[in-house]
């Protein structure tokens, strides 16, 4: 009989009480029991809410990072905290967030001074931030007995749970993190195994089964000393008395099949739904004896899955297969919200068509009774599906035929700007007169409380439109003049109307529908809710025109209007199955085209199109990379081409890597573009060293993920650094990102302090 099971829950909770307990703990406003006693409620609920499935993952919560708790387990504190005093939590909080030398004399543990977050890089090809381990020469590992997953294990076994214990597998885990000296971290792998070896051991003592082992890096381009760990390390757990389902998610297996099917585990939980090519070939390589687990219903979308069509396809395989097929979500659930039926806005229509975590799981039931029942057993519930995917289907909601016709047209001569970047750049300093080492921010200005509440009340009804532009144009008027006290050279209005910078643009754009607890986890407490991108798009009024232009009036220093470019909008959205991602992208394109261009006409000399997440969307094979940045630079294009010479086109991305994209980065010829640098000590500019980048770009100065407040010393020394590669006349000097999360009194030193350093600069004689 096929098994049912789960690869990992949400578990930031149905109403994110897990980001509200955090906060409530950093703020001293709740002690570290009840954030404990959350914790542990949110895991009953979560198993409950997934009883019924034969195996239920535990060891998916965490209080920040599953990444950041497999380094805890495994007893691998970086050096800079392992002195410190308070328990492990706190320690664990200091590794994840940073802690400032200031707050660490008001704390309590006045002896213990300040110190750097650990990095924080994207899981894979997801919106979810992971940190970073860090390795040197001497790293060591030790099991930590009171470890989260051992203390999770105990709580689930008094529980009754049918647990299957889920951590990161040894060599995903030495893949993702980072030496910090030069040596290899591979070399690693001998003192990792014994203690990873361990912890099965203790899991198996425990009367643990089943142990699911997530290697993701599997479905990537992997080198050959990656395959040979993978062969020596579970190798080395061959013996180990519990059984070992090593789950890889997120693509295809490929030309890494035969390796997996070779490594001696007992079963294997593959991708179906992004790697559905896969399974037969898989399974016609491995051993009959062992499991295949098949994920058959979409982790990372909202789609209702079409139960009738995926029955045809595994009824043959639960046959051949028996009890050695089990079926799940493709990957864990952590990349969908929790529940639909929170929902009480959302559009019938659309909701009708959409799954959460919940019904996910309701879903895999369904399928697993059909299977071992029949399908006549559950005919009413693959009806109704039926019903609504063929609805979906033919919805005049969905195709817009005005909009594909438009789209149908595109030509050529939406590709470049009226003139290359030097004639540009000539003109537009001539409008702009912006001193050398220009100072500027990413766009969003603290999210204060004042401003939230004015935006809940006004969603409420209980403040009128007109009360409701008021606020925000206070708030405008707030930012404009803090920002000309500080001495900013480009000026922004500080983003108080956006909740979201991918949903606000979703509540505007016809083809999108909002959820009111569609969270998902993006990092630590912080959450995102994507908007849902459900049918063709287009823009039926201006967007962000009459407050970036309100800005403008305010002040004659040039104002930089901000808009989240098509490609960020996309990747950051759940977005339709039912056609190419590059189509839908060139029309969210068209929507933003039409939306700088009304800024230009507006007076805005300077329009930023917010590309954070070009990078994140990236195929995790490098063959198909080709392909996504054409289409992608392609819709940049189509986005900014249309403006004159003068208008200064800024574009913004938030990563800590790309060396491997600067062509294209370069090719999109943005006349400015900012990125994040900071934590990571301008490693990123070693791009710079091979590529000669022609245009203008501000490496980030001030990490926004910290509450540190940067010295004025430490962003000299950054901008140092990178006036190594890149000239003074093509540097500007900003932020790694967004302030929306910041304090007001952090974001007022931090920017002075970053406007003092480009004073320093102009006048070092660096020019
Ligand atoms: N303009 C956005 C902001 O400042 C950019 C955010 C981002 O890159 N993630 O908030
Ligand atoms: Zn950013």
């Amino acid at each position: 009989m096929t098994i049912i099971h789960n690869l990992g829950f949400p578990r930031i909770g149905a109403k994110r009480e897990l980001k509200f307990a955090l906060e409530a703990y950093w703020k001293g406003e709740s002690s570290r029991d009840e954030l404990k006693a959350l914790g542990a409620s949110l895991r009953k609920r979560h198993w409950s809410a997934q009883s019924g499935l034969d195996l239920i993952p535990v060891g998916d919560f965490s209080f920040y990072d599953q990444v950041l708790d497999m380094s805890f387990t495994l007893g691998n504190l970086p050096e800079r905290v392992k002195a410190f005093h308070g328990d492990q939590l706190d320690n664990y909080f200091r590794v994840a967030r940073g802690r400032s030398a200031k707050s660490a004399e008001e704390g309590h543990a006045a002896c213990c001074s300040g110190v750097d977050a650990g990095e924080m890089t994207k899981w894979f090809d997801t919106n979810y931030h992971y940190i970073v381990p860090e390795f040197n020469a001497n790293t060591e590992f030790r099991l930590d007995p009171s470890s989260l997953l051992l203390e999770q294990m105990s709580e689930a076994k008094m529980q009754g749970i049918k647990a299957k214990p889920v951590i990161i597998g040894p060599v995903t885990y030495l893949a993702l993190g980072k030496a910090k000296d030069d040596s290899n971290k591979i070399d690693l792998l001998s003192r990792l195994l014994p203690v990873y070896a361990e912890l099965l051991e203790t899991l198996a003592e425990q009367g643990v089964e089943w142990v699911q082992l997530d290697e993701p890096i599997l479905v990537t381009d992997l080198h050959d000393v990656w395959k040979d760990s993978f062969e020596r390390t579970y190798n080395y757990f061959k013996n180990i008395k519990v059984k070992l389902l090593l789950a890889t998610y997120f693509g295809p297996l490929l030309e890494n099949r035969r390796l997996v099917a070779s490594l001696p585990v007992d079963g294997v939980h593959i991708d179906a739904i992004n790697g559905r090519d896969d399974v037969e070939p898989f399974l016609n390589l491995l051993a009959k004896e062992k499991t295949l687990s098949l994920g058959v219903i979409n982790g990372r979308n909202i789609w209702k899955t079409d139960l009738n069509a995926t029955l045809d396809w595994i009824d043959p395989l639960a046959r051949q297969l028996g009890s050695h097929l089990w079926i799940a979500p493709s990957c864990s659930l952590l990349h969908v919200p929790v529940d639909l039926d929170s929902e009480e806005h959302l559009d019938v229509e659309v909701k009708s068509w959409i799954a959460f975590s919940v019904q996910k799981l309701e879903e895999l039931k369904i399928l697993a009774r059909a299977l071992r029942y029949g399908r006549a057993l559950v005919k009413a519930d693959l009806d109704a599906n039926k019903t609504v995917i063929d609805a979906r289907r033919n919805s005049v909601r969905v195709n817009n035929p005005a909009v594909k016709a438009i789209i149908g047209k595109l030509d050529g001569k939406r590709g470049q700007r009226n003139s290359p970047y030097a004639q540009r750049a000539a003109k537009q300093s001539a409008c702009l007169q912006l001193p050398l080492y220009p100072t500027t921010t990413i766009g969003s200005f603290p999210q204060t409380a004042d401003i939230r509440q004015a935006r809940s009340r006004f969603k409420a009804g209980m403040l009128d439109e007109a009360g409701y532009k008021a606020a925000m144009q206070t708030e405008i008027a707030h930012c404009v003049h803090k920002q000309e006290a500080i001495g900013l050279d480009v000026l922004v209005h500080g983003e108080a109307e956006r909740n979201d910078m991918v949903e606000y643009f979703g509540e505007q754009l016809e083809g999108y529908a909002l959820s009111q607890f569609g969270w998902v986890q993006s990092y630590g407490s912080r959450c995102v809710k994507p908007p849902i991108l459900f049918g063709d798009i287009s823009r039926p009024y201006p967007m962000t025109v009459e407050w970036i232009k309100y800005a403008q009036s305010l002040t004659r220093k040039p104002l930089k209007g901000m808009l989240t470019g098509p490609v960020t909008i996309l990747n950051w959205s759940f977005v339709r199955d039912d056609q190419p991602r590059s189509v839908s992208c060139y029309q969210l394109a068209l929507a933003i085209r039409a939306e700088v261009l009304d800024l230009e006409e507006a007076g805005v000399p300077v329009i930023q199109i917010d590309e954070a997440a070009l990078r994140e969307g990236l195929p995790l094979r490098k063959d198909q990379w080709k392909e996504y940045l054409g289409w992608a630079v392609k819709s940049f294009h189509i986005t900014t081409n249309g403006v004159k010479d003068e208008t200064q086109i800024h574009t913004h991305m938030c990563y800590s890597e790309f060396n491997d994209i600067i062509t294209s980065i370069a090719e999109m010829d943005a006349d400015v573009i900012t990125i994040e640098t900071a934590r990571s000590n301008m490693e990123l500019l070693d791009a710079f060293d091979s590529f000669n980048y022609p245009n203008e770009i501000g490496p980030g100065v001030y990490d926004i993920h910290s509450p540190n407040v940067p010295l004025k010393e430490h962003i000299l020394h950054l901008m140092m650094k990178a006036g190594e590669r890149i000239p003074a006349r093509r540097l500007w000097v900003n932020p790694d990102c967004g302030l929306k999360t910041r304090q007001w009194n952090e974001v007022i030193p931090a920017l002075t302090n970053m406007v003092a350093a480009a004073k320093t600069l102009r006048t070092s004689g660096r020019n």
